[in-house]
């Protein structure tokens, strides 16, 4: 039997005020349902709204150390079931064990990080022109703000979201991605465990056609920070922001990695490997682009072939499993229907190219990882996100074509180079359009106390996670204290 889960609304976990249910399907075995959550609509999101509301004045005035204690004991309920939240995780969203519990000590490391934040939610003093006059800044909560997530980083983006939110005093409508919710009930579970006060974080599962399209119209929400596609973000901007309140999108990738004639070569394959097939290709992080100096270009691309084609694809929760299942029928179809169009522009597929069918493989939403050679850079599969184990390799005739085919898209996310040049890596870091920047490692990969966020299509700008993720969700005011009389 399915385990069901509830909203929390209030402090109170409830079902949807319709009683409608949705089911949460493994995609590594579709005969096993997961879960069964409330098919939450618009209603539910104003009854989460109004519990925001009541629970702002008091979460606001317990100020940052306590709010930052019953983090720092989230961080422990969770790390306590990392294992089991791991695994919960892969069974929802197909990622492997490993990644699945890697990516809950990530969320701990969030929880412990932001619990330390919440006693730096400072301001500043400035010199006034004045004479006797302090004057100086506060940053002050917004009130109730939305977040609305994927399910790629089902526990770490609601998580990397919240905190931030949290501990600079809002409260919180949290709507996680419908293929992955229990990733964000126990996040949310461990919060409520440490003692988070009712109201403050409230968690509404259902359709982003009625749950968001209710977070983004909803004008007592004062700030919406989304992540997912560009269509639905440029989308959710416009709504948003036409209603003058705030509105932060991290959207979609299209990574390359420079490898230069000097690199080491099985580096370059090992880090291309991570950023490209690990998670199924499915980060927005992902590499998908290589651009290698001819010099180098078939010896580097016989080793990647190699290597991709040995690798371990089948169910995230068997022990050995390199590469698991796509989260979705809609996403393996996608993914196919890219490698079909990437033949189609004349691109070969060296590794992979097929679904992969046959034994365990029949019950899952499986797919060969990838590797294109003959992409060129105009082509489709090399312009548009494919958000699958897909990765092409481009020939180029130097560092300056590299750069110059690395730039030439819309996004622009993360990036990497191999080489151990020092004056090529400078120009590179100089001249790249992203907002991650790597040298000699793979494009993904985030660490929590620093920036993260994209150039050019791949964001609105504002950055998340680091303290200026703090800065979002807070408002300055700036006080002119004249103490003369
Ligand atoms: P998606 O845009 O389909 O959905 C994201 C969220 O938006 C979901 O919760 C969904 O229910 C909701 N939503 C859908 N329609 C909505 C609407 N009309 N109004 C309000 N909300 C709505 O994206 P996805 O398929 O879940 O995620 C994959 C995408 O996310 C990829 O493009 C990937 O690159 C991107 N992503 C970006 C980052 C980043 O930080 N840049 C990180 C992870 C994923």
């Amino acid at each position: 039997m399915a385990t069901e889960y509830s909203n929390l609304i209030g402090g109170e976990w409830v079902p949807a005020a319709s009683g409608k249910t949705f089911e949460n399907i493994n995609p590594a075995d579709t005969s096993e349902v997961v879960g069964v959550h409330p098919e939450s609509g618009r209603a539910d999101v104003v009854a989460a709204i109004d519990a925001a509301e009541a629970a702002f004045a008091e979460w606001r005035e317990m100020g940052g150390p306590a709010r930052g204690k019953i983090l720092f004991k989230a961080a422990q309920i969770l790390e306590a079931r990392a294992a089991g939240v791991g695994r919960d995780l892969t069974r929802e969203e197909g990622k492997t064990v490993p990644e699945g519990t890697g990516e809950t000590l990530r969320t701990v490391e969030l929880l412990e990080y932001y619990g330390g934040e919440a006693r730096r939610v400072t301001g500043e003093t400035f010199p006034s022109g004045q004479p006797n006059t302090f004057l100086y800044t506060v940053k002050e909560p917004l009130g109730v703000v939305g977040l609305i997530t994927p399910w790629n980083f089902p526990i770490a983006i609601p998580a990397w979201k919240a905190l931030p939110a949290l501990v600079a005093g809002n409260t919180v409508v949290l709507k996680p991605a419908s293929l992955a919710p229990i990733s964000s009930y126990h996040f949310v579970n461990a919060l409520v465990e440490a003692g988070l006060p009712a109201g403050v974080l409230n968690m509404v599962t259902g359709p982003g056609s009625a749950v968001g399209a209710e977070i983004a119209t909803n004008p007592r929400i004062r700030a919406v920070s989304f992540t997912g596609s560009n269509a639905t973000g440029t989308g959710l901007y416009d709504t948003v922001t036409g209603r003058n309140a705030k509105c932060q999108c991290e959207m979609g990738g299209k990574n390359p990695v420079i490898v230069l004639a000097d690199a080491d070569i099985d580096n370059a394959v090992t880090q291309v490997i991570a950023g490209a097939i690990l998670s199924t290709g499915q980060k927005c992080t992902a590499t998908s682009r290589v651009l290698v100096e001819r010099a180098v270009a078939d010896e580097f691309t016989d080793l990647l072939v190699g290597k991709v084609k040995a690798m371990e694809v089948g169910d995230g929760q068997r022990e050995g499993v390199q590469v698991g299942p796509a989260v979705d029928q809609q996403q393996l179809d996608n993914i196919l229907s890219y490698i079909e169009i990437g033949k189609a522009e004349g691109a070969e597929a060296l590794a992979g190219g097929s679904r992969l069918t046959g034994g365990e493989y029949d019950k899952g939403f499986y797919v060969e990882p990838t590797v294109f050679g003959g992409m060129t850079r105009s082509m489709r599969i090399a312009q548009e996100e494919i958000f699958g184990p897909v990765v092409g390799v481009i020939p180029v005739a130097s560092f300056e074509e590299a750069m110059d085919i690395a730039n030439d898209v819309e996004f622009g996310l993360s990036a990497s180079i191999i080489t151990r040049d020092l004056n090529r890596t400078f120009e590179y870091i100089n001249g790249i359009q992203a907002g991650l920047v790597h040298v000699n490692a793979q494009t993904a990969g985030a660490e929590v106390q620093v920036p993260f966020g994209g150039y050019k299509g791949s964001s609105t700008g504002t950055r998340e996670q680091g303290n200026v993720a703090v800065d979002f969700f807070t408002q300055i005011k700036t006080v002119y204290l004249h103490f003369d009389g």
